[in-house]
């Protein structure tokens, strides 16, 4: 189920990880991505240290090591958000949510997924995570928003059915002047690849359309924060992605 598809990937094994350390840190806001899980998902804090509320995405995983980030940068968490819910990505949700009583977050079209963990946790030959209620449903167009942070809610379905990327403008609250435009894309576009389409739900067409109609229409500086892997830029794909190449 989880294995690597011929041409598009929910993950490899051979990937780089990205640095488990500060991206993007300055002296208000704090941005950090790690590794968590069995499958490398990449579990992101988007925090701001003058208001002390953090944003976490994708806690799959390793949710001690995620409260200890949060300890160290005192920061609170607003709320978590899934941006699909395959199990890579949603392992730890139940856990964080019941350590911080932050709001769990995703689109509704992927609820069907999150209530068959045990089915996805079978393919995989794991113990089914636990997993409790979903606080908020998300739709395209809606804004986060958290200390003087705000980001876009985009649903670009394709990898799942309610696959979802948040981008966070340069126009977004002070980080805009010093850093470029930030996205995470959870499964969605990889550094030189794009999500697989394999899986339940999934559409290559329906992939295709997000990333053209969606993702690259935002501008070529914004960093993209990938499920997996090294971080990019749209830009970089737009230009070297063989699935983006002249289309
Ligand atoms: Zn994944
Ligand atoms: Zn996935």
């Amino acid at each position: 189920m989880f294995r690597g598809a011929a041409a598009s990937r929910c993950y490899t094994s051979g990937m780089v990880e990205p640095k488990s350390a500060l991206d993007a840190s300055r002296d208000r806001f704090v941005q950090i991505t790690i590794p968590v899980g069995m499958l490398h998902c990449n579990c992101s804090i988007v925090g701001d240290l003058a208001t002390g509320e953090a944003l976490v995405i994708d806690p799959g995983d390793e949710v001690s090591r995620i409260l200890e980030l949060l300890g160290r940068h005192k920061l609170t968490v607003k709320a978590i958000v899934s941006t699909h819910a395959h199990i890579d990505h949603v392992g730890g949700l139940y856990k964080l949510r019941q350590y911080t009583g932050a709001p769990v977050m995703m689109h509704r079209d992927d609820v069907p997924l999150y209530q068959g963990m045990d089915v996805q946790a079978a393919f995989l030959g794991v113990a089914t995570p636990e997993t409790g209620e979903i606080d908020q449903l998300l739709t395209d167009g809606d804004v986060l928003q958290w200390g003087s942070l705000a980001a876009q809610v985009m649903h670009t379905p394709g990898h799942s059915p309610g696959s979802i990327s948040l981008y966070v403008p340069r126009a977004a609250g002070e980080i805009a002047s010093v850093t470029p435009p930030q996205l995470f894309a959870g499964d969605t576009l990889f550094a030189g690849s794009i999500g697989r389409t394999d899986l339940w739900g999934g559409s290559m067409d329906v992939i295709m359309d997000s990333l053209r109609s969606k993702l690259l229409q935002l501008p070529d500086e914004t960093v993209v924060h990938p499920g997996h892997g090294p971080r990019t830029s749209i830009g970089e794909e737009r230009h070297s992605n063989p699935f983006l190449i002249h289309k």
